[in-house]
């Protein structure tokens, strides 16, 4: 199955429209919205998609949408999802290049939950360079564990995510976070593109702090 998805992804990325893509030099605000499980990213990428006119591209709903259709990526996605950890690269990069390239017309793009690892976020970068952009900035949502393990289990009771439902797979995300995630930080930083936001407040005043960010970029 794992070689059928990979297959997949290589038909459909040669029948890529990245020649198209390369032509055209676009001045877009491409945002990566970082942090842990639970810091709020999906929320505030609804809103700040419709403030600045981004299409909203979150890994994570890609994949839920693949598990409710019962394709083959979504089995696949699904056996690390329950567990808490992080798909393999190869499929989830694919999966990220196909859903930009669906979008060829944007302003921008707002990623959500992507990147998650380093092989990621160099996957990213040199998608952006192939459009003639770039990453604008990486604009992270900074929530304690305690404050994010209680928001999860709370969200558990009315999302209807397996993931959501049970403290061992939610702290297991959180530290799979630290594990391959958190380092990304860096990454950006040493490339002056990090913004940290605190992520503790109401949906209005947490918009607010992204926003004045955003709006300097
Ligand atoms: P999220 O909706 O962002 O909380 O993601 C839910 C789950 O989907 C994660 O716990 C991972 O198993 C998987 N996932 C989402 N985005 C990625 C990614 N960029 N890389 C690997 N796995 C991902």
């Amino acid at each position: 199955m794992w070689e059928r998805i990979k297959k997949f992804f290589r038909i459909n990325n040669n029948k890529s429209k990245t020649g198209h893509l390369m032509s055209r030099v676009k001045h877009m605000k491409n945002i990566v919205l970082f942090g842990p499980p639970g810091a709020g990213k999906g929320t505030q990428a609804e809103v700040l998609k419709e403030k600045y006119k981004l299409v909203h591209i979150s890994t994570g709903d890609v994949f839920r949408y693949n598990i409710k259709n019962s394709t083959e990526l979504g089995t696949l996605a699904k056996s690390y999802m329950d567990k808490g950890h992080l798909v393999p690269d190869e499929v989830t990069i694919n999966m990220l290049k196909a859903e930009v390239e669906k979008n060829a017309e944007a302003n921008g793009f707002i990623f959500d939950g992507f990147p998650r690892t380093a092989a990621q976020a160099e996957a990213l970068s040199n998608l952006m360079l192939q459009m003639k952009s770039q990453i604008n900035a990486m604009v992270a949502l900074e929530v304690d564990d305690e404050i994010l393990v209680g928001r999860l289990l709370e969200r558990g009771l009315s999302s209807g995510r397996p993931d959501d439902a049970n403290e061992t797979v939610i702290r297991e995300r959180i530290a799979e976070y630290y594990r391959k995630t958190d380092i990304l930080k860096e990454y950006y930083q040493k490339q002056d593109k990090y913004f940290g936001v605190d992520g503790v407040g109401s949906i209005e005043e947490i918009t607010e702090r992204l926003s004045a960010v955003i709006d300097k970029l």
